[in-house]
């Protein structure tokens, strides 16, 4: 891309060009007076290396992340409006961010990096969920627009059926949509595979795409190529780009316009180049209120010592390992440990998370969400009540309309018979392992 100088730059340039922009970001923040107020250290902040002197900002943490809601209800305030969004929280905790007009705009430079080398896409169906407070939706339509190719947005609600015929009606040759969304729409009975044959592409975002999705439609659809739209979220704006050349779960990182910290998830301390930890997120790009250290929930590592990648971009390669095991991804929302706990409050007094395990059982057309309580916190008897109670809740039933969440049970089981990992540990969040089972 001719207006993206920074892409095929070489390191030294970008790591200047980041190093500015962390200065103007330092000077933005203590210009601030009431960011100076709640963070009295930005004052003495002066370059990346002062990073660690600051607080980490969280949408939860142990002061009910106290910073983010400051920085969300000043980001509402700044002159200028922009586009608010819903960033996560807990129950009737919900919390949003406005990112100003320039930002949005500026995003967008970084979605189409991915497609600066190779072909793209000219006819592409946008079935991200539209509206929701989420901003998936337009900034794949702002990427759409910029590689000038022709848009259809369609939306994660118009139905399996019909997407398929506007594929097969507009010779669609992409796809925009939740991995989720993709195990649906490829494995519904009423879809005929001949619909689908114009597409090409499939490009994800919103959740990871699992191993056994990803083996399932390479496996069925030859000639369809899956990527990644690119590694993002609402706080932050984009993080990173996968190039063709990159495998899954690599990504370049944006390096003229994201700070990445590797620390230690318990110390926050930092860690050596290459180790893999807990990721905390500095964005560069103007925006109405600086977002400094912040914990996104992701853990990986910077890929240390690469040669320079095929693709001809010198920007550093991440591997997003995972979540941080107190949240978890589901129809491309995420679910934390105190929502869950919070649910089940209403019901089951005296909880624990030690009492409780979330086991995500996902299959090739979806992920069905159990419930698993220790048998001596819930009596046989109140199985049944507490499932029907859930599916009555605001929150849990919301969830059960997300595209490709197909279930939501409750299990009463002996603490013993919890799921552990490998290294013997109970994870509140599983993901059970499983052979794919095509529905047919
Ligand atoms: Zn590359």
């Amino acid at each position: 891309m001719t207006d993206d100088p920074l892409l095929f730059a070489s390191a030294a340039t970008v790591y200047a060009a980041a190093t500015e922009a962390l200065a103007r970001k330092f000077a933005h923040a203590r210009s601030l007076s009431w960011f100076c107020t709640v963070c009295p250290p930005i004052r003495r902040v002066q370059s990346a290396e002062d990073l660690h002197l600051l607080p980490v900002q969280a949408v939860e943490d142990e002061q009910g992340g106290l910073l983010f809601s400051l920085l969300g209800e000043a980001s509402h305030l700044a002159p200028g409006g922009g586009l608010t969004l819903t960033s996560g929280g807990s129950t009737g905790n919900r919390k949003h961010i406005t990112h100003s007009w320039a930002f949005n705009d500026s995003i967008v430079r970084l979605g189409v990096r991915m497609f600066a080398t190779g072909q793209t896409p000219s006819v592409v169906i946008n079935c991200l969920t539209a509206g929701e407070m989420q901003g998936a939706f337009q900034y794949a339509a702002a990427i759409v627009q910029r590689l000038g190719a022709r848009l259809l947005p369609a939306g994660s609600l118009m139905g399996l059926q019909r997407i398929a015929e506007l594929v097969q009606s507009q010779k669609a040759d992409a796809l925009i949509c939740t991995p989720s969304f993709a195990a649906a729409l490829f494995n519904d009975v009423a879809v005929d595979r001949r619909q689908l044959g114009s597409l090409k592409w499939l490009y994800y975002i919103g959740e990871p795409c699992s191993a056994l999705l990803r083996e399932q439609l390479t496996r069925d659809w030859p000639g369809l190529t899956l990527r990644s739209l690119g590694y993002s979220a609402t706080e932050t704006g984009p993080i990173g780009f996968q190039c063709a050349h990159l495998e899954p779960g690599f990504y370049h990182l944006h390096a003229d316009a994201m700070l990445v910290e590797v620390v230690n998830p318990l110390t926050l301390q930092a860690l050596p180049e290459g180790e893999c930890g807990e990721f905390l997120l500095t964005p560069l790009l103007p925006d109405h209120v600086p977002l400094l250290r912040y914990r996104i929930g992701d853990c990986g590592r910077i890929v240390p010592n690469l040669p320079k990648c095929a693709c001809g971009s010198a920007l550093p390669v991440l591997e997003l390992v995972g979540r941080v095991e107190t949240t978890i991804k589901l129809g491309g929302a995420i679910i934390t440990q105190r929502q869950i706990l919070s649910v089940l409050a209403q019901a089951i007094p005296d909880l624990h998370a030690a009492d409780i395990q979330v086991q995500i059982d996902r299959q090739v057309n979806g992920a069905c969400m159990r419930l698993v309580i220790a048998e001596d916190k819930l009596p046989a008897a109140a199985q049944g009540g507490l499932e029907q109670a859930l599916h009555a809740e605001a929150q849990a039933s919301a969830l059960l309309k997300l595209p490709g969440v197909l279930g939501l049970q409750v299990r009463r089981l002996p603490r013993g018979a919890f799921a552990t990992t490998t290294a013997g540990k109970t994870p509140f969040f599983v993901e059970l392992q499983q052979a794919p089972t095509r529905l047919a």
